[in-house]
């Protein structure tokens, strides 16, 4: 089988595996306790936290781990608000655990500002300027889009939001980005930065957000005060270490790769099939992720065939394949019959060239064949 959807999630490394192994059987104290193992333990979430933190370039204690980005993500937007007064805005090109949660505030009456995308796929800078004002408590930008791999400029966003309001807190989904460009959170400008372990060969079920020193959020979860009081619960401590050790993998990996000549060749390549539109192709975007739409297909009916060819390919965000339509993709100006064709296309730092030529023929096979029965 060939997987090429590593935005939905991604093969856990097996070091990984091998070491949280070790934590659940060997290292399973409680971090809390003051014995002996529990302070080994509590030392391995430190270490953790470290190496997170030195991809950020920033503090170890402004790194917090949460359950996964979806609960990260909703910290940050539901502490925008001060005392629910003044307004935040968040860029129409968000992963539903941003847009749904910063809609479930404005439906209790609060004022959430949507900013507008560009056709490119990236936020309309101007759009989202004209939405702030001495209000606005908190913007959120995506840093990669899930469903186009494009790349929002941050720093310039960051530098043009602080000067009309340097107050403003700025959040920024960083999972799709995360090991894929640059994450300096001073680089970039962000107060906040969230990122999921299970896009960068780590589980499910954990995650970490970079929370400024400089900024003062309400506590998540009350209780034995864990994670400096912030979101209080026993920690994943195998998680965690596990989040750890396949960041220093993927960024190792990341480096000798060649997803970079990968993308290009997918690009290619579906470059030369008629009646097919790559997303987001004009602006700056990851390497780890193609999106386009091809005409007269349904994206159901060809990731179903290519599946069956064993070749794994994606229909936008898995989160969102629940819901109906494609907002994103609609808000880029699509037309049903564009979205009803839109597949991605995703890598990790381990896929091969091999792989992908081998996935590019199948896909195009596929297109041709639903093309000449007029399936879709
Ligand atoms: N943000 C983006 C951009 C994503 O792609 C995803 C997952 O698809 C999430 C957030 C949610 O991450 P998690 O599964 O860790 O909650």
């Amino acid at each position: 089988m060939i997987y090429l959807d590593n935005a939905s999630t991604t093969r856990v490394y097996d070091d990984t595996v091998e070491l949280m192994k070790k934590i659940y059987t060997t290292d399973f104290f409680n971090p809390s306790s003051t014995y002996k193992e529990g302070i080994e333990v509590k030392k391995l979430l430190t270490t953790s936290r470290e190496t997170i933190a030195k991809h950020f370039s920033c503090l170890p204690s402004e790194i917090y781990f949460t359950s996964c980005a979806t609960e990260a993500n909703n910290w940050i937007i539901n502490s925008g608000f001060k005392n629910k007064k003044g307004n935040i805005v968040i860029s129409s090109g968000e992963h539903a655990c941003v847009y749904e949660c910063a809609k479930n505030l404005k439906n209790k009456g609060l004022d959430v500002r949507f900013a507008k995308l560009l056709p490119s796929g990236a936020i309309d800078l101007d759009d989202l300027l004209s939405k702030i004002d001495d209000n606005t408590c908190l913007i959120s930008v995506i840093h990669a889009s899930n469903e186009t791999g494009i790349i929002n400029d941050l720093p310039k966003i960051s530098y043009s939001v602080k000067h009309k309001n340097p107050k403003i807190i700025i959040h920024s989904d960083g999972v799709q980005a995360f090991l894929k460009t640059t994450n300096d959170v001073k680089q970039l400008g962000v107060d906040a930065y969230s990122i999921s372990g299970h896009k960068i060969g780590a589980p499910k079920g954990v995650g970490a957000v970079y929370v400024s020193s400089k900024i003062k959020l309400q506590p998540f979860i009350y209780g034995g005060g864990q994670e400096s009081g912030q979101r209080s619960g026993t920690e994943n401590v195998a998680g965690i270490c596990g989040l750890a050790n396949s960041v220093k993998i993927f960024s190792k990996n990341a480096i000798n790769s060649n997803v970079k000549q990968i993308k290009e060749f997918a690009f290619n390549s579906l470059s030369d099939i008629d009646d097919i539109e790559i997303l987001g192709k004009n602006a700056p975007a990851t390497d780890y992720i193609i999106a386009f739409y091809a005409l007269n297909t349904k994206a159901e009916i060809l990731q179903t065939m290519c599946a069956n060819d064993g070749v794994l390919i994606g229909r936008g965000s898995a989160c969102s394949s629940r819901h109906s339509g494609n907002r994103v993709l609609s808000e880029l100006g699509l037309t049903q019959k564009q979205i009803d064709g839109a597949l991605r296309i995703s890598f990790c730092p381990e896929t091969t060239m091999e792989e992908v030529k081998f996935a590019l023929d199948i896909i195009t096979k596929n297109i041709k064949k639903l093309r000449e029965h007029k399936i879709g």
